[in-house]
């Protein structure tokens, strides 16, 4: 079993082996033949149709439990440990962790080789006691109480001095890879700065330095002055597709206050951040009325040594899917160079989901 951080030394950035999670309960997708030959053929128009029917794959039931579910309320999961009966939020230690303050030692490798212990938490939240649901259709006041549970656990997890990243995020759907259906994120906390939050700090403290402006006020101008790619405004945030985009549907929900992470989120943010992310979730669904696969993060300032001031908290959602049936897949140029080629257009996009709104039960 391998489980530590080895560092990439070209990307500059820690790889996490996490070998011993490979047997971890799993209620999600399985690739096989078949669905193998639909993953190709998704990339023919002509089969659209099926592999809309395999990506947006509907519940076998609507069941709100499920008795074989180890994140419903009152199941036993695989550390022997029995799930209260929870019926909104539901936080505790997952048992699989990719990071853990009981990780071991790494393994000696050889001595051009950095290798670190794969330390930190890792944290599961349930939103909802019911099986089948979403954050995007829960009502206002819950997803406010799914923010303020975020709130919390940044402030628990930042308390701990060793710890420099909280990240959390939600892996909705099959495509992504969920393990289970049951609405939940997950929260993690690591003992350094993760690689995208670093690069991101790095930019803002880059653009302070060049032209002492704060770089995510120059964004929501320009989002502002533009405006046909806004999806959400009020007083706290700025809803968007941004003009950068690197994939389609990709929508950010940024604070136009000057908060950097999430322990310093005011109070009256987290009631709009709610009725945002839920307009902006909605829309996403109405787009062909189904359930979206996506990838929602957190974005907040770590602990670092330099300034982290000038960073704003945000919200990014990245969609899985191009078109009804049509996955956006990270091939050659993405994956291999980290060159993102976006094949819609991130204007006619927004334009779609606002149209979405307007259509579906976009409000609240
Ligand atoms: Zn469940």
């Amino acid at each position: 079993m391998d489980w530590e951080n080895r560092w990439h030394p070209l990307l500059e950035q820690w790889v996490t082996i996490t070998s011993h999670r490979g047997a971890r309960p799993w209620k999600g997708s399985v690739a096989n033949a078949a669905n193998a030959a639909n993953a190709a053929n998704a990339a023919n128009a002509a089969n659209a149709a099926n592999a809309a029917n395999a990506a947006n794959k509907e519940p076998v039931t609507a069941a709100s439990y499920d008795p074989d579910c180890y994140l419903c309320p009152g199941n036993t999961r695989i550390s022997g440990e029995i799930n209260p009966d929870y019926e909104e939020i539901f936080v505790f230690d997952n048992d699989h962790p990719s990071f853990d303050i009981q990780a071991p030692e790494p393994r000696p490798s050889a001595p051009f080789y950095k290798s670190s212990i794969a330390s930190g938490v890792c944290r599961v939240m349930c939103y909802d006691r019911h099986h089948q649901t979403a954050l995007g259709q829960l009502p206002v006041q819950q997803i406010q109480a799914v923010i303020a549970s975020w709130v919390e656990q940044s402030r628990l997890l930042y308390q701990d001095r060793q710890i420099k990243t909280v990240f959390i995020f939600e892996n909705r759907g099959e495509l992504v890879g969920v393990s289970n259906p049951h609405p939940h994120c997950q929260i993690y906390g690591v003992p350094f700065v993760m690689d995208t939050i670093g690069r991101e700090l790095a930019a803002v403290q880059r653009y302070r330095q060049q032209h002492n402006v704060n770089l995510f006020s120059q964004i929501l101008r320009a989002e502002q002055e533009d405006g046909r790619r806004i999806l959400f405004s009020d007083d706290h945030w700025l809803g968007f597709v941004p003009y950068f985009a690197r994939l389609p549907y990709e929508m950010y929900l940024m604070t136009r206050s000057d908060f950097s992470d999430l322990r310093h989120c005011p109070s009256g943010a987290v009631e709009s951040m709610a009725r945002g992310l839920k307009i902006m979730l909605a829309a996403l669904d109405a787009l062909w009325n189904t359930p979206q696969p996506y990838i929602l993060s957190v974005h907040q300032a770590p602990v670092a040594d330099s300034d982290t001031s000038d960073y704003r908290c945000f919200i990014q959602i990245i969609p899985l899917m191009r078109a009804p049936g049509l996955q956006k897949f990270l091939a050659g140029v993405e994956t291999g160079a980290g060159q993102f080629l976006n094949d819609g257009s991130p204007e006619q996009k927004a334009m779609e989901l606002r149209q979405a709104q307007n259509r579906g039960s976009g409000g609240v």
